[in-house]
This record gives C-alpha cells, sequence and structure tokens, in this order.
C-alpha cells in the first residue's frame, strides 16, 4: 500500500521539497512500527545518509539508544491505538553516545481515505538549547531564592545578635553607670562635706577641691556615654516642665563667666529684654546644651570674647521662638571639618585641646536640640572664631518655680529653724548612708539608718522619723517594696520618702515616684540639691552662718586678687617655663604661707598646673608682669 497515489508524481515531489526545508523533524511509520518515509533532517538524526535508507527499518535500527526507541515505540503504538493526536509534547532522546536532546513531538494518526488508521506520522523539533536556558534558569531561579533564603536567616541571625548585643550593651551601660555612681558618691559625697568644713585651709583645700573637680569630670563622662547610648537605641526623652528662663539662664552664665574669667577671656551675656519668664522646657537638657556650647566656646578661645546672645523671634499668648547664639573669638573651625563635628567622638583640629573632651558634647547637643524639632547651625572662620545657634519654639507657662532656689548662693547653710528633726536613711551601702549623715548631721538633724527596706520599716513604725531617704535596689526588701509597704499601711502612709538612686534613668526615675516616692534624689547625691529637696518636704527654713567680721574679712581676702611683688612673679615665670610644675607647686605654697593674701592668686595658678596647662600659667603671668598690675618691691 502507498501513502501516495502513483500518479500524483508531482505532489510527491513537492511535499518531499517542503518536509527538506522544514526546521523540524518529520517522519511516519506503519502500524507495525517500521518507517514508511521521512525528511532529510530525521534521516540525519537518525544516523544516515539520506531519508530512503530508513523505509522499513524499526527504531532499534537507528542511531537512539534502545529504551529510546522503546519510548518513541509505546507512544506510537498508544497513538495508532487510541486514534488520538498527541500535539507539543516534549521528550527526552538520548543518542547512542549517550548525548540527551530535548524534542517537542507531535504525533497524528496516519489514516486511509476510508478513515481507518494505517500508520503515524511524527513530526519534532530539537529544543536542546532552548531547554538547557529554561533548565539554567530554573536552576539559577533555585540557587537564587536559596540564596535569598540563607541570606535573609543571616541577616535575621545577624539582626537577632545585634539586638541582643544592644540590650547587652544597654544593659552593660545602665550596670556599668550604677556600679560607678556608687564609689563616686562617696567621692563626690566627702569632697562636699570636707569643702564644708571651716579648718581647711591651703593644699588641703585645693586638694578636696580637685578631687570634686575630677569626680565631677568623671560623672560628666558617665553621663555622656549613657546619654549617647540612649540615642542610639532611642530612648532619649525629653521631660519638660515649667521653668523661670532668665533664672536658668542666669544659673548657667555664672558658671560659664567663672571658666572664662579664669582664661582671661571677656563674657558677654546679652538677653533681649523681652524674654519671656515662664516656659516650659527639658530644663536638665535645655542647660545641658548650652553649658556644651558655651564650654566648648571658652575651651577653644584663647582671648576675646565668648557671647551668650538670647534674642526672642516672636512671643505669642502662648508660644516663644527663641534664638540662642553662642559667639567666640576663638580658634574656629576648619572648612572641611564642619561636618563631621556632630559625629559621636569626632574632634577636629588641635590635638592638644581634644584631650580636655571626648568628642561627644556636640553629637548629644545636637540630638537633644533635634528632639526640641530644631537643629544646631555653625558659622565657623578658621583662625577667627565660631559661632553656633539653634531656635526653639517653646510653650509659655505661668506655673514655674524658680531654679535659684536651687542654687547654694555660696551661703553656707548652718542649720534650721525650729524642733530638730529626725531622717531615716535607708541603704545597703554603708558609704551611701554616712555621705548624707555627715552632710546633714552638722546641720543639727539626727540620723537613724537601716540597711534594707525590711528593717526601715521597722525603724519607721518605731521611731516615727520626720523624712525618709530610700536607696531602690537593696538584698532583702528594695525601695521599690518598701515604698509599696509605706504607702498601704495606714499610720505610715503619709510619711515623706524621698528616693535616692544611682539608677538615674527616666524609667527609674518614674517608677520611684508611681510607686509613692515624693521626690527623686540622683546618686552622687549633689549637697544643694538634698538640701533644697529636705527644706521643701520638711517646709524647712535654712539658718545661714552669719558674717562675721572675721568671715567677710576672709571673703575678702578669698575674693580680692593680690599679686605678690614682680620679683616673685618673675621668679615663677621663670619656674613655669622650665616646666618644672612641681617646684611651682612648692614656690606657691610657701608664698600662701606667708602670706595667707595671696590665696585666690595661688589658687588660680594652682588649678591652670593641677591640669598641666603650662603655656596658660606663663601666659596669666606674662600678663601680671605686662599690666603692671604688681605692687612695687
Ligand atoms: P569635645 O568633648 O571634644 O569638646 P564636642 O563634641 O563638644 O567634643 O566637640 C567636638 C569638636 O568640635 C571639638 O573637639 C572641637 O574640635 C570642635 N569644636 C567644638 N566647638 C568649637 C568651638 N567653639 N571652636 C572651635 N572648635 C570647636
Amino acid at each position: 500500500m502507498t501513502l501516495l497515489s502513483e500518479n500524483e508524481d508531482f505532489q510527491k515531489q513537492l511535499l518531499q521539497l517542503v518536509m527538506d526545508t522544514l526546521p523540524q523533524r518529520v517522519f511516519w511509520k506503519d502500524r507495525n512500527l517500521n518507517y514508511l518515509g521521512c525528511n532529510k533532517l530525521f534521516a540525519n538524526d537518525a544516523g544516515l545518509m539520506s531519508p530512503e535508507e530508513i523505509v522499513g527499518k524499526s527504531d532499534f535500527e537507528l542511531a537512539w539508544e534502545k529504551f529510546t526507541a522503546e519510548a518513541y515505540r509505546t507512544d506510537d503504538r498508544a497513538v495508532i491505538d487510541e486514534g488520538i493526536a498527541r500535539i507539543n509534547y516534549e521528550e527526552p532522546q538520548v543518542l547512542e553516545d549517550g548525548t540527551t536532546l530535548w524534542l517537542q513531538t507531535s504525533k497524528i494518526p496516519l489514516r486511509s481515505q476510508t478513515g481507518e488508521i494505517i500508520g503515524v506520522f511524527g513530526s519534532y523539533e530539537d529544543i536542546t538549547s532552548r531547554k538547557q536556558a529554561e533548565l539554567s534558569l530554573k536552576n539559577l531561579n533555585e540557587e537564587l531564592e536559596q540564596r535569598v533564603v540563607q541570606r535573609t536567616s543571616e541577616l535575621y541571625q545577624a539582626k537577632e545578635a545585634a539586638d541582643s548585643a544592644n540590650q547587652a550593651k544597654s544593659e552593660f551601660l545602665a550596670n556599668m553607670s550604677h556600679e560607678l555612681r556608687t564609689p563616686l558618691n562617696g567621692i563626690l559625697g566627702y569632697a562636699q562635706i570636707l569643702s564644708r568644713s571651716q579648718t581647711l585651709q591651703g593644699r588641703e583645700r585645693e586638694g578636696v577641691n580637685i578631687i570634686h573637680q575630677c569626680g565631677a569630670h568623671l560623672l560628666t563622662l558617665i553621663n555622656d556615654v549613657l546619654d549617647l547610648s540612649k540615642i542610639e537605641a532611642r530612648k532619649l526623652e525629653l521631660s519638660p516642665t515649667a521653668l523661670h528662663l532668665p533664672a536658668l539662664l542666669q544659673s548657667v552664665v555664672e558658671m560659664c563667666r567663672i571658666k572664662a574669667e579664669q582664661k582671661g577671656v571677656d563674657f558677654i551675656y546679652q538677653p533681649n529684654p523681652r524674654l519671656p519668664e515662664g516656659i516650659k522646657a527639658d530644663e536638665k537638657r535645655l542647660r545641658q546644651v548650652l553649658i556644651n556650647l558655651l564650654g566648648n566656646a571658652i575651651k577653644f578661645t584663647e582671648q576675646g570674647s565668648v557671647t551668650l546672645r538670647v534674642d526672642v523671634l516672636s512671643l505669642s499668648e502662648t508660644h516663644a521662638s527663641i534664638l540662642f547664639e553662642i559667639i567666640d573669638t576663638g580658634i574656629g573651625i576648619a572648612e572641611e571639618n564642619l561636618s563631621k563635628l556632630f559625629d559621636a567622638f569626632e574632634q577636629v583640629g588641635d590635638e592638644k585641646k581634644q584631650s580636655e573632651g571626648t568628642g561627644l558634647g556636640l553629637a548629644i547637643s545636637q540630638r537633644i536640640v533635634n528632639l526640641m524639632e530644631s537643629e544646631i547651625q555653625i558659622k565657623s572662620q578658621f583662625q577667627t572664631g565660631s559661632e553656633f545657634s539653634f531656635i526653639v519654639d517653646l510653650p509659655l507657662s505661668k506655673n514655674w518655680v524658680s531654679s535659684q532656689t536651687l542654687i547654694d548662693g555660696g551661703d553656707r547653710i548652718i542649720g534650721y529653724d525650729g524642733q530638730r528633726c529626725q531622717i531615716l536613711v535607708i541603704d545597703d551601702r554603708w558609704e551611701n548612708r554616712s555621705v548624707v549623715q555627715n552632710l546633714l548631721e552638722p546641720l543639727g538633724f539626727e540620723i537613724l539608718e537601716a540597711e534594707h527596706g525590711q528593717a526601715g520599716l521597722e525603724l519607721l513604725q518605731t521611731q516615727q522619723p520626720d523624712l525618709v531617704i530610700t536607696d531602690l535596689t537593696m538584698p532583702v526588701m528594695d525601695g521599690f517594696q518598701f515604698l509599696e509597704q509605706v504607702r498601704n499601711r495606714e499610720g505610715l502612709k503619709h510619711t515623706k520618702v524621698i528616693v535616692s538612686s544611682a539608677s538615674v534613668s527616666q524609667t527609674d526615675r518614674q517608677m520611684a515616684l508611681d510607686v509613692g516616692g515624693d521626690d527623686f534624689l540622683a546618686k552622687p547625691v549633689d549637697a544643694p540639691s538634698l538640701f533644697h529637696m529636705i527644706s521643701q518636704q520638711l517646709q524647712l527654713t535654712w539658718v545661714h552662718e552669719a558674717p562675721t567680721a572675721s568671715a567677710s574679712d576672709s571673703a575678702t581676702v578669698l575674693t580680692e586678687l593680690i599679686l605678690p611683688p614682680s620679683t616673685t612673679l618673675a621668679a615663677l615665670l621663670k619656674t613655669a617655663e622650665t616646666g618644672d610644675l612641681k617646684s611651682l607647686r612648692q614656690k606657691l605654697n610657701t608664698l600662701v604661707d606667708e602670706d595667707l593674701a595671696y590665696r585666690p592668686f595661688v589658687d588660680t595658678v594652682l588649678q591652670l598646673a593641677s591640669q598641666f596647662m603650662t603655656e596658660e600659667i606663663e601666659k596669666l603671668l606674662e600678663q601680671y608682669l605686662e599690666n603692671d598690675l604688681v605692687p612695687v618691691d
């Protein structure tokens, strides 16, 4: 049986031509699955020289592997038996040499004119390269997905590690701060106790002052590091309260003026006369920013002036927009350093000055001003001076408490009016109890002591003290539990309790007040703040030292600058120039032993010597000599 009628030779030729020029492979088989014909490409794949050679052959005689041949035959058989075409399916073709090709195949049953199935017609296309591209794309995709999964899990782990490291860092810093504050409470507390002694003279007083200064410096560093970690953890928050703006500024000015004058730099304060009185702001933080900017201005200025200008840009019924400007005639900042200035730990310019700071001040100040929804701006000219400024919009308030009452105006408190008061101090550390005891007993308070809340509670019931000052972290019963007990007991609940703790975070402070503390005193204890709190809680009136003849004399002696004769000054200058600070100190101390009137002069130079500022000492002595302020020999 032939597939095409004999008289249709031309058509046969035409068909062969079409088949041989098709990009597809084409074949046809009879019902026994023996080949009847194919095109050239197919013959080529089958390992034959020409299409004619295929006639009568089975798949087992062609170039493919036996199992491939079987697979083809199974498919062909199914198409013939079922009479259903299979279109465009993909199948592998494994060749005898082991290579695999991918084919996209269609198989159609061949029918006679009467409709009877007489064989199968097939065509296929080699899609190996497309298949390979798809396959490698799929592999790449899978690999990519795997990589994404892996990276995501790595990132998650890294984030977890960073989070827990951050958490550990915060905890470490909080603990460290607490641990450092406790011994510092002893150091600063005793420095304050000793400096209140009237018998302390000369070198000893200077020594105590230095201990106090160094302790205070250490405390600033601890606070700076804590602040920075809070900023990093985005935990720094402002606590605005009503305050008296002129008083706050005045206290900042007083503090900075002393520092500027010690360096021979003019301090100019220019408040706008329209400055509002009561405002709402975070007093501590605003003060911190101003002191930092003014402190830097003074630190980096050797001659000329430092100016604090406070202007009112607008004033409404409820708000004031205030411009703070801190202007100095100091060393200035080079253009290329301006952008780094607010980064933590960045110090620029003169290395000698850098040793006096940590490079944290401006970073912290900028974040605080940012929290006030503003930004510190700088204008600076190298070698000419700098100008730092910021504008803040502050709500006005009438309910301010004058912060000036906090300032112990230098008058020594020696007691209080009225009956003797009893104060119970609860703290597990004896040195902390001892600081409070030694600050308060000389003023006439009777001090009771307890090592923990439980013991405190027992004493409270038997002794009924007028005021309790309690620590928070203690064994047996901590400060929180103690307060809870006190506030829930009928006879005790009105007891005045000041919480004093080295855990100074806003949360600890708030928690202490929430459980019933009347006030919060941070450790290390600042004596004026302690006195202020006590007077508020007990409604006390302090008795200050009476200005006796001798006291006022000594006050004069202490403030008036009396210089030694020029020969002595010249000798001191010579010693300073050799850099021998030890003999300089000895000479200064001899001078004050000879005549107490030189104390302010000696104190000023000793202060500089304690910070190894030999250049400044030389400049100061030269200035005294030049200005002819020195009495004739
Ligand atoms: P530091 O504790 O070192 O003073 P700050 O963050 O307060 O840290 O200041 C960072 C740096 O900015 C300083 O080390 C100094 O180089 C520069 N700087 C700050 N204020 C001034 C100023 N008024 N004049 C010149 N340089 C300044």
